[in-house]
């Protein structure tokens, strides 16, 4: 089965195929032209405008995730802002860390919210992935994208840049989004 993933980020489409692992479904990338407008207040909303944007290219099976750091301290901020929270990842990172500067609150979660859209039009299914944890002072690790090198998750005594690609798709709120997803797929 093939699903038009929502996503012009390669490192959300690489993590998202190796997630998969040996399940039947092949992720291909939108069609050209796949622009959409994420104005939407709430993660929901963006993958909902994402995953439409996508059917209304291709008519087929189409997946969007939308995904983000909310900080407690920060009120969850940077949220849905999360790509756009600063002009690179490192200024991102840095506008974080001077935001929680002598916060002693640091705990935060990776959230990523999925929509699937059936072949007609329909939203077949949607569902939310959280990954729990507490931003470090300073960044630590090379892998991974984003705000991984600043963020712990619960249980862990390295950042989500210093684990390997297959510890971080273990606990990642993206996989547990997908594994839902998956499940709902397997059964139709
Ligand atoms: P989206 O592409 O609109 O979902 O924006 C997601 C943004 O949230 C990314 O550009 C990153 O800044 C951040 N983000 C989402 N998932 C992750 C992750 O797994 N690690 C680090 N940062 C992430």
């Amino acid at each position: 089965m093939k699903i038009v993933l929502a996503s012009s980020n390669p490192h959300k489409v690489k993590e998202i195929n190796e997630i998969k692992e040996n399940c039947d479904i092949e992720f291909i990338l939108p069609p050209e032209g796949f622009d959409p407008d994420e104005r939407g207040k709430s993660f929901e909303e963006n993958s909902l405008i994402k995953a439409q944007e996508a059917w209304k290219l291709s008519h087929t099976w189409s997946l969007a995730d939308d995904s983000g750091l909310c900080i407690d301290a920060l009120g969850g901020k940077p949220g849905i802002y999360s790509a756009r929270y600063a002009e690179t990842p490192q200024k991102r990172i840095e506008r974080v860390l001077n935001e929680l500067d002598g916060v002693k609150d640091r705990t935060a979660k990776f959230v990523c919210y999925m929509t699937l859209i059936n072949p007609q039009g329909e939203v077949a299914y949607s569902c939310e992935g959280v990954c729990q944890g507490k931003i470090i002072d300073e960044p630590k690790g090379t892998n991974g994208f984003g705000y991984d090198p600043i963020f712990l998750p619960d249980g862990y005594t390295q950042t989500i840049a210093e684990l390997s690609e297959d510890e971080k798709n273990r606990i990642s709120h993206r996989s547990k989004a997908l594994k839902k997803v998956i499940e709902f797929i397997k059964v139709l």
